[in-house]
């Protein structure tokens, strides 16, 4: 191996050992696969395995497979398959013509069964299921040799056919491998091979009524596809010794080597396909899809760009110790990538009237307001100056502490692309309730600065009463209200429940009617949005995507 590359960027170690082994002769191509189970969607986890799969295919000059494990009916939707697809092509990564599905095998994995019943290295148990958990043993004592171990060939051959033919019902036997019932590890105590499903497969129909297990089809499919390098989470180290052992006892067509690395945890969220599918099935978020899911179509709805999430996955590295990232080191890949491209507007999230007593009733004009600071080539825009403006809220204190350089009675503060204003009156309904402010203007200020050069500390966001756009707008928080969700309790007690805040009302400059959905935009002194379908151009939706800091308010802890 390579010395020292471990630092490089962008290097680790199993590339480091592509890199040997294309160096030394042993691989040719490197063949690598992305090998999702269709049982839902994928979350920010998977892009971890896609970007390090599809990475090394494309940095070798190699190719990347997408293969689906479709070997269990019951949990596995066409759905899924179609969103798995959708999600791996918006990362950014093609698998050409190389996709494919464990199902298209299952007739050659069938015959490789068969095989090794022949050669005495399988055998059909019908012990029931229960009992023959009990009988595995434990990691200080040996499993117990099931009765139907001695079964003959013959007598294998022909239940196995049985099995196939649909003579049995679910669970009565399944086909195992004869290993070892002693051995200190537990993946090699006579596993599971086959079991018996009856249920309708998206793909094959009701063509089987057997399934292989993800531990037998898992290794013949990379054979059979000429996989190099298999590389998966660490979990699978364990199951290492059964994969080798299956692909020495088989007559397979090349011999794929299996690599682990660690799997990504992200603190305050989930990373599991079961729990993500139960949250869905119990309506806690609105589906999939949900900007708080990890998933990647709910970043993707959140406005997160792919190239954010490759940019963090490659800041995070590959290695094969556990760890827990922080979401901001997400947040902070999701800012540096939108900053430089998101056009700046402004918006006004909970919205203070603001009436400018010396502005003539009736009257408009236009102020011109730059799309980017440090970006000239985006242009400019037209935005509308009135009587009546909208400020934010959060600008305006009464009675102000020391450092407050905001709105507040007496001060004078910009308004961004406009004049200096300063308020001279507050007005508040019967309960004392601020609801309007009365300002001045300065006419000579237009464009933000002072002929008498005189200074103002704060510059403040705000829309023209006249033709602002109401908007809801969405804040995100994470989901769970825990860095370790689910860690000593049941994980929906750790939801967090200020994981969206829902504003109504939001004041939007007209700019914004045409903002697409999925395009983001910076609120300025707000963070990014992005439009949200359930919205429209007469009534839009924004999402926040991130803020414009380390935003995240501590979680408070349930329960
Ligand atoms: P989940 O528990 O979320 O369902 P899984 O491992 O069962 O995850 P698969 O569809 O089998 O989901 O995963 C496809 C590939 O993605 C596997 O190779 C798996 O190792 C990898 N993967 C899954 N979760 C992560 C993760 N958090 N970090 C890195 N790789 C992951
Ligand atoms: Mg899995």
């Amino acid at each position: 191996m390579p010395a020292d590359t471990s630092t490089e960027p962008g290097r680790d170690f199993i590339r480091d050992i592509i890199q040997s082994d294309l160096e030394s002769g042993r691989t040719e191509t490197v063949v690598t696969r992305f090998p999702p189970e269709p049982n839902g969607y994928l979350h920010i986890g998977h892009a971890k395995s896609i970007c390090l799969n599809f990475g090394v295919g494309q940095e070798f000059a190699g190719r990347t497979h997408l293969r689906f494990d479709d070997t269990n009916p019951t949990k596995e939707e066409q759905e899924y398959i179609d969103a798995i697809q959708a999600d791996v092509r918006w990362l950014g990564f093609d698998w050409g013509v190389h996709l494919h599905f464990a199902s298209d095998y299952f007739e050659q994995l069938y015959d490789w069964a068969v095989h090794l019943i022949r050669n005495g290295d399988a055998y059909v148990d019908d012990t029931p299921a229960e009992e023959m958990r009990g009988m595995r043993g434990s990691l200080t004592e040996a499993g117990t040799i099931s009765p139907s171990r001695n079964r003959s060939v013959d007598q294998n051959l022909a239940l196995f056919a049985d099995m196939r033919a649909g003579k049995f019902p679910n669970g009565a036997c399944v086909l195992r491998a004869k290993i070892d019932m002693a051995s200190g590890n537990m993946n090699l105590r006579d596993p599971v091979l086959y079991r018996i499903m009856h249920a309708h497969h998206p793909r094959t129909g009701d063509a089987w009524c057997i399934y292989p297990t993800y531990d037998y089809a898992h290794g013949q499919s990379d054979a059979i596809e000429g996989i190099t390098h298999s590389i998966c989470t660490l979990e699978f180290e364990d199951h290492k010794p059964l994969y080798d052992w299956l692909l020495d006892h088989l007559p397979v067509p090349s011999r794929p080597r299996q690599y682990e690395f660690a799997r990504l945890n992200i603190g305050y969220t989930v990373m599991s396909k079961r729990i993500l599918n139960r949250m869905v099935r119990e309506g806690v978020v609105a589906g999939w899809d949900d900007p708080r899911m990890p998933t990647l179509a709910g970043l993707r709805r959140r406005g997160v760009p792919a190239v954010a999430v490759r940019n963090f996955i490659s800041r995070i590295g590959v290695a094969r110790a556990n760890s827990v990232v922080d979401l901001a080191l997400l947040d902070f890949s999701i800012r540096e990538t939108l900053n430089p491209t998101a056009p700046r507007r402004m918006a006004v999230l909970r919205p203070l009237k603001v009436v400018i007593e010396n502005y003539p009733e009736g009257e408009t004009e236009t102020l011109e307001a730059v799309n980017h600071p440090d970006a000239p080539d985006m242009g400019t825009r037209q935005i509308t100056f009135g009587r009546e403006i909208w400020v934010e809220r959060d600008d305006f204190m009464e009675v102000p502490p020391k450092k407050f350089y905001r709105l507040s009675p007496g001060k004078e503060v910009r308004l961004r692309y406009g004049y200096f204003i300063t308020c001279r009156e507050i007005v508040k309904d019967a309960d004392g309730v601020v609801i309007a402010l009365r300002c001045t203007y300065d006419p000579a200020t237009k464009g933000g600065n002072a002929p008498d050069g005189r200074k103002v500390q704060a510059t403040l966001h705000w829309v023209a009463a006249a033709d602002a756009m109401d908007a809801e707008i969405r804040l995100y928080n994470t989901l769970f209200a825990r860095p370790d969700p689910g860690a000593d309790r049941d994980v929906m007690d750790d939801l967090n429940p200020a994981s969206v805040e829902v504003l109504r009302g939001c004041k939007l400059e007209t700019a914004l009617d045409t903002a697409p959905v999925g395009a983001v935009v910076q609120f300025e002194r707000q963070g990014y949005f992005t439009a949200d379908p359930d919205g429209s151009a007469r009534a839009p939706v924004f999402n926040r995507t991130v803020g414009l800091r380390d935003s995240y308010a501590k979680p408070a802890v349930t329960g």
